[in-house]
């Protein structure tokens, strides 16, 4: 049996980021990915918004990381050369109840350690948005947009450059966790079983799975996976006259429906919500009929027929559709009593936001 010190499962954002984190503290890093190249999944699938930190429970580790992560994202991507813009963010009200909920947003953004959301007019919002409709609005400057796929390129070049391998073609079927370490193993074309010191199970909407399928992790510790799946329609029959994301107020159990734009200025409005039991990311064009009546309540101007099927992503939850809100689960000995093991489940969004710092708390867990 192979020895290795760290094998990280799944190359996402996050997967990446931690395998970075680890190798540039000295350990030896084997990252295993079942798809043939990095950030196919989710990673992929999502808005790239940097988001600020506005909306997270005070205290939820999705608060804590979000921030410390935005500011590590744009330090990296402003010394690595990754594509972002500070393209910033409205969130808009279109009546006066909803109004009076603005002020309470920007109290939580604060209580978050986002202090700088400012209240705008329907005449200031309207002046830096012509096309927008709203009684008042917040402006966040700290959101931002990013290209993933340069910043996963990015990361995997720091992780090999420290010294971490990437295996892809690589699925982890399973293991055992033993007192010398993570006996894993794995598939493919040349299965084979290898020993880590550690394992850190980042395998994002399969992450419940693969710990499911580790002798000596607690099941009562391993969490059951929800997909909550999300679907985009791109605006193609007109000319996006938005140049920063626009939000509504947030409706119970979501964000609502928002536009949010492509570094090309290329707009796109969801993600929507759909609990399903399986991964399938066809978008149904049926979804799009709720959209138009949603986004006229700020853009009135939105033309028949001008949404087309994007694309679509699954949040991986840990949490049914009864519950409102999850946190991220960083779990690491203290939690479940193995040593050699630290899983991450449930790392939704703000998850590409937040990555550089879970990827630090992975790493100080394993220090
Ligand atoms: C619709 C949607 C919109 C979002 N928008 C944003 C946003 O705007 N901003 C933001 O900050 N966050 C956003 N997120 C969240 C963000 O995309 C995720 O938090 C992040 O991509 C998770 O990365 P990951 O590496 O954990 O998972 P993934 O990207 O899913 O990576 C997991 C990897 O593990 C691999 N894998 C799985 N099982 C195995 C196995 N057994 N063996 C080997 N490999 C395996 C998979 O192939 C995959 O490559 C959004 C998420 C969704 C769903």
């Amino acid at each position: 049996m192979e020895d290795v010190d760290v094998v990280v499962v799944g190359a996402g954002v996050v997967g990446l980021a931690v395998a970075r984190a680890l190798a540039m503290a000295g350990r030896e890093v084997m990252v295993l990915e079942a798809a043939e190249g990095i950030g196919t999944e989710t990673s992929s699938r999502n808005s790239e918004v940097i988001h600020a930190g506005i909306y997270y429970p005070a205290g939820s580790l999705m608060a804590k990381h979000c921030v410390a992560g935005k500011q590590a994202l744009y330090a990296y991507c402003d010394e690595r050369g990754v594509p972002y813009s500070r393209c910033t963010k409205l969130i808009v009200a279109t009546s006066e109840d909803e109004a009076g909920r603005l002020a309470s947003i920007q109290a939580r953004a604060a209580a978050n350690g986002v202090p700088d959301l400012t209240l705008l007019s329907r005449a200031e919002a309207q002046a830096m948005e012509p096309a927008l409709a709203c009684t008042a609005a917040l402006l966040s400057p700290s959101t931002g947009i990013i290209d993933s796929h340069a910043f996963m390129v990015s990361l995997q070049g720091d992780a090999e450059n420290a010294g971490a391998i990437c295996v892809f073609h690589a699925p982890v079927l399973g293991g055992r966790l033993t007192d010398a370490g993570a006996e894993i193993d794995v598939g493919g074309a040349d299965p084979v079983t290898l020993r880590a010191r550690l394992l850190v199970n980042s395998a994002g909407l399969h992450a419940p799975k693969l710990a499911a399928r580790l002798a000596g992790m607690p099941s009562q510790l391993t969490p059951r996976a929800y997909y909550a799946k999300g679907s985009y329609f791109s605006l193609t029959g007109a000319k996006n006259p938005f140049s920063r994301l626009i939000y509504p107020v947030p409706v119970a159990g979501g964000l609502g429906t928002h536009l949010t734009i492509d570094l090309g200025g290329q707009a796109r409005f969801g993600p929507d919500v759909e609990w399903v039991d399986e991964i399938d990311y066809e978008v149904d064009p049926a979804r799009c009929e709720g959209f138009y009546a949603a986004i006229r309540r700020y853009w009135p101007g939105l033309p028949d027929n001008a949404l087309m099927p994007g694309y679509s992503g699954i949040r991986p939850k840990i949490v049914p559709p009864a519950v409102a809100s999850q946190d991220f689960c960083i779990q690491g000995p203290a939690a479940h009593g193995q040593a050699c093991l630290i899983n991450l489940f449930g790392i939704e969004s703000p998850g590409l936001t937040a990555s550089l710092s879970v990827a630090a708390a992975v790493a100080e867990l394993a220090a």
